[in-house]
C-alpha cells in the first residue's frame, strides 16, 4: 500500500524525502518538527519553509487523512475520540485523566493498532466485525496528535501516557507499532518517555520474544482472562494457537531478558473466571514471575452471550483472596463509565448508524 502521509515517516525517510524533491537535507529537521512535534495539519503552518516547498510537498503527500469525528465526554473527564481515517474506517482511542499527586497525575491515551480485531476475544465488541486492516504508522501516531492537536486548541494538558491497549492486537502490527513507538518517543517530537508507554497483547509468544530483544523499556502487559487453558480457549481462542505454557515460556524469557515486571489484565466475568478456584490456578500460573495483576471488572457488550459483570463486593473479594494469596494486584480504576466504556462500541455504534442510515 502507497503510504503518502508524512506521519509515516522517521527523520531519515524525511531526509530522502526532501532530497528527492530538490530540497537541502537539513529542511528535514524541520519538516519533522512540524509533522511530529507542532502536529501540524496544513502545509500553509510551516513558515520556515518556502512557498514553493510547501506546494512541491503538498502535491506529493498529505498530513495524515485520520480526522476526530466523534467525541463522548465523561463525568469524570475522560474523552473518547472516533477517528474517521482515509478510507472511510474508524478506530476509537480514549482519553483518560489520571490526578493526585504529582507521580500519579498522567493524561492517558489508549490507542488503536488495527482497525477491527481478528483475535475473536468473546467479551470484545471489537472482535464482532472481524479484522478490517492494520493501521499505518502514521495512523497509529495520528491518533496522538490529533488528540493533541484538539487539546492545544483548547488549552488542555497533552498525552504523556501511551497504551496499546485500543482496538485490534498490536502485536500483529508489529513493524509500524514498534516505529510508531519510536516516532513518539523522539526527542524532537512529542517526546512521550518509552517508560510512560504500555502494550498489551493478548499472548502472541513468538513476539513476546522479540520484544525481549528490542531492548524497549516499555511496559508489557498480558491479557489474561483465565489461568487454565481449557477455561481461556472458550473466552480467548488465540489460546489454542498459543496455550499458556507456551505464553508463560515467552513470559518468563521476556523477564529473564529485561528483568521487567510483567503486568496481567484479567478481565473479570460474573461466573465465568471468577471463582474462589481461579486464584490458586493464577497462583500457580505466575508463581515464578515478577508480576502483577490488574483486576478489571467486565464491561457488558451488546451481541454478546454470558458475559456480565461481577458486584462490586465479589471483585473486592476476588483481590483480596489473590493478595491473601501472595500474588500481587490492584483493581483497575474505572474510567469513563457513563460514556460507552469498552473498545469498540462507539465504532460499533457508527457501522450500525451507516448500515440503519
Ligand atoms: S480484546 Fe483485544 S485482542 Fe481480543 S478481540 Fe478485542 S481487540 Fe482483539
Amino acid at each position: 500500500m502507497n503510504d503518502y502521509n508524512l506521519r509515516s515517516l522517521n527523520e531519515k525517510e524525511l531526509e530522502a524525502a526532501v532530497e528527492d524533491l530538490g530540497e537541502k537535507k537539513f529542511r528535514a529537521k524541520q519538516l519533522f518538527s512540524w509533522v511530529h512535534e507542532k502536529n501540524a495539519v496544513d502545509f500553509d503552518e510551516m513558515s520556515n519553509l518556502s512557498l514553493k516547498f510547501r506546494e512541491k510537498l503538498a502535491a506529493e503527500y498529505n498530513l495524515g487523512e485520520s480526522r476526530i469525528s466523534a467525541r463522548q465526554i465523561s463525568q469524570d473527564g475522560t474523552e473518547k475520540y472516533l477517528l474517521e481515517l482515509g478510507d472511510g474506517e474508524a478506530v476509537e482511542c480514549v482519553l483518560m485523566r489520571y490526578r493526585g499527586d504529582f507521580s500519579k497525575k498522567r493524561n492517558t491515551l489508549c490507542i488503536s493498532s488495527q482497525v477491527g480485531c481478528a483475535m475473536g476475544c468473546s467479551f470484545c465488541a471489537t472482535a464482532q466485525g472481524g479484522l478490517v486492516r492494520n493501521l499505518t504508522c502514521g495512523e497509529i501516531v495520528g491518533q496522538v496528535y490529533e488528540v493533541n492537536h484538539l487539546l492545544q486548541q483548547e488549552g488542555a494538558e497533552k498525552v504523556d501516557n501511551i497504551v496499546f491497549m485500543g482496538m485490534g492486537e498490536p502485536m500483529l502490527n508489529w513493524d509500524n507499532v514498534l516505529k510508531a513507538i519510536k516516532l513518539l518517543n523522539a526527542k524532537d517530537g512529542q517526546n512521550i518517555g518509552i517508560r510512560r508507554m504500555s502494550l498489551s497483547t493478548c499472548g502472541i509468544a513468538d513476539k513476546i520474544k522479540e520484544l525481549a530483544e528490542c531492548d524497549l523499556d516499555i511496559t508489557l502487559a498480558i491479557s489474561l482472562h483465565a489461568a487454565t487453558d481449557e477455561k481461556r480457549s472458550q473466552i480467548m481462542p488465540v489460546n489454542k494457537r498459543y496455550p499458556l505454557g507456551v505464553l508463560m515460556e515467552a513470559c518468563r524469557y521476556y523477564q529473564k531478558k529485561t528483568k521487567k515486571r510483567i503486568t496481567f489484565e484479567y478481565a473479570l466475568i460474573k461466573g465465568v473466571n471468577d471463582n474462589p478456584g481461579e486464584v490458586m490456578e493464577i497462583k500457580r500460573l505466575l508463581n515464578d514471575l515478577d508480576a502483577h495483576v490488574n483486576l478489571i471488572p467486565v464491561n457488558p457488550v451488546a451481541n454478546t452471550k454470558n458475559i456480565f459483570r461481577p458486584s462490586q463486593k465479589s471483585v473486592k473479594d476476588f483481590a483480596k483472596m489473590l493478595k491473601k494469596a501472595g500474588v500481587n494486584c490492584s483493581i483497575r480504576e474505572e474510567k469513563g463509565a457513563d460514556i460507552d466504556g469498552a473498545c469498540g462500541q462507539l465504532r460499533g455504534k457508527l457501522h450500525k448508524n451507516q448500515l440503519s442510515g
